[in-house]
């Protein structure tokens, strides 16, 4: 097909979009402990929910597992994901002698404190959030067994028995959709009147600002993608945010080779944002393969600016400044 044959295709941008200040300074961090120490470098879980990051990284040196059990004795820095862990992690890591670097995200910290601040107030803890994410493994994991239970939905708040109805808190994922979130702690609200919560959510900023520009987008466009991979929880909530904001055709793509063409191939608006764990590299991917076959025009949407930036894990400035 030739240039003048292309029809033409306008790309609205969604800003801010992609890595937010916890991904990078849990890939810093890896990043930093392998020029360090070199490798290997051990890594509990993905370092973040994104296959194009983990499989660069590994590359580099760093190997993944799922438990410290695959680990074998060794000095090697063995780094924490930026999901959080279980407070049972940290205690076997020191068992094994390892040497532990926690690339937590330190706004998934402040949950995990607040979750143990209500404990030691006597308060059971409601953790709002969706069953089997790492995350929320490793917030349950911050208090003992039967101290927190977890609601995913409105449903739940209406089936949930506490053990005092009237000593409760909540905390929530920090990765969830902001508009679900507020109706399942309304429905905590209205049948626990004294339950304590956040003073603002625990949903992160960078959670919160990426379905904003998303809500701006979608009404807009004939059709969206979400870059992110399917295990990402933010950039799952992104792509039903586009859906809510009248966009039917939303679509969350790992890379370029897995896009739809049946889908995005006779469009002339396209909406375009990323996970919070989705490198700009891939974003780039995605406008050029639309440029093979769109004359594309590419429109940057802002609805905030961020300049959240957290330092790397203690272990590594020590160890980096030396
Ligand atoms: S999405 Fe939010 S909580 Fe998760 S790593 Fe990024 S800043 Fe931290």
């Amino acid at each position: 097909m030739s240039v003048a044959e292309k029809p033409p295709l306008s790309v609205l941008i969604c800003a801010p979009r992609g890595f937010c200040a916890g991904v990078v300074r849990a890939i810093d961090a890896v990043e930093k402990a392998l020029a360090i120490y070199g490798p290997p470098v051990y890594v509990r879980h993905e370092i973040v929910h994104n296959k194009y990051v983990v499989e660069s990284l590994r590359q580099k040196g760093a190997i993944f597992v799922d438990e410290l059990d695959e680990i074998p004795p060794t000095n090697a820095p063995v780094i924490f994901s930026a999901h959080g862990v279980p407070k049972a992690v940290p205690e076997d890591a020191l068992r094994r002698n390892f040497f532990a670097i926690d690339a937590t995200c330190p706004l998934v910290t402040k949950v995990h404190r607040e979750a143990e601040v209500h404990h030691r107030r006597g308060r059971h803890v409601v953790l709002v959030g969706h069953a089997g994410h790492p995350e929320v493994v490793g917030t349950m994991g911050q208090l003992p067994e039967g101290a927190i239970s977890l609601v995913e939905t409105v449903a739940d708040v209406a089936a949930f028995t506490p053990p005092d109805a009237n000593a409760l808190a909540y905390v929530t994922q920090t990765t969830l959709s902001v508009d679900d979130t507020r109706e399942i702690v309304e429905a905590l609200k209205a049948r626990f009147p004294t339950i304590v919560g956040p003073h603002k959510e625990d949903i992160c900023y960078a959670t919160t600002n990426r379905q904003e520009a998303v809500k701006r987008v979608a009404p807009q466009v004939d059709a969206m993608i979400v870059v992110g991979s399917p295990n990402s929880s933010n950039s799952q909530r992104l792509r039903e945010v586009a859906e809510r904001a009248g966009c039917a055709a939303a679509r969350l793509v790992l890379r370029a080779e897995d896009i739809d063409w049946t889908i995005f191939g006779n469009i002339r608006r396209l909406g375009l944002t990323a996970g919070a764990s989705a490198p700009e590299v891939l974003v780039e991917e995605i406008i050029d393969a639309f440029a093979e076959r769109y004359e594309v025009t590419v429109e940057t949407v802002s609805t905030a600016d961020e300049s959240v930036f957290f330092p790397l894990p203690r272990e590594l400035r020590k160890e980096a400044a030396e």
